[in-house]
Order: C-alpha cells, then sequence, then structure tokens
C-alpha cells in the first residue's frame, strides 16, 4: 500500500519506429528493450515531465483562456 507512483506511457523505439506500451513506476531513468529489436530505450521522466510541463503551458497561453 503507501503512495505508489505509476504512469503508464507508450515509447517509440527511435531504431525501428516500434511503439510499445511501458508502466513506469519511479522517476528514475530506466531502460526499456524493444520488443521487436532489442535496443534499449532509456525514458527519463523527469526530463519528459518538464517537457510536458513546459508544452502544457504553451497550449494554454495558446487557447487564450475560456471557451
Ligand atoms: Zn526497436
Amino acid at each position: 500500500m503507501g503512495s505508489r507512483f505509476q504512469m503508464p506511457m507508450t515509447i517509440r523505439c527511435y531504431e525501428c519506429g516500434n511503439v510499445f506500451d511501458v508502466v513506469l513506476v519511479d522517476k528514475d531513468s530506466h531502460d526499456y528493450p524493444c520488443a521487436a529489436c532489442g535496443k534499449v530505450e532509456v525514458f527519463d521522466l523527469g526530463a519528459w515531465e518538464t517537457k510536458a510541463i513546459a508544452w502544457n503551458e504553451k497550449m494554454i497561453t495558446k487557447r487564450g483562456g475560456g471557451r
């Protein structure tokens, strides 16, 4: 029990373009081997999160607020 961090994520292999799903369980970097070609994709959630927040703020600004 407790606050276990879990986040489903789709990763695209840069080597062969295969798309596969993973579940991130904490904010450390992790290695995810591609099921198709075996290339290990390193996914850094901390860096991704920073990028996602910046992107999100850009979208909000773009919409200009309100419906
Ligand atoms: Zn691959």
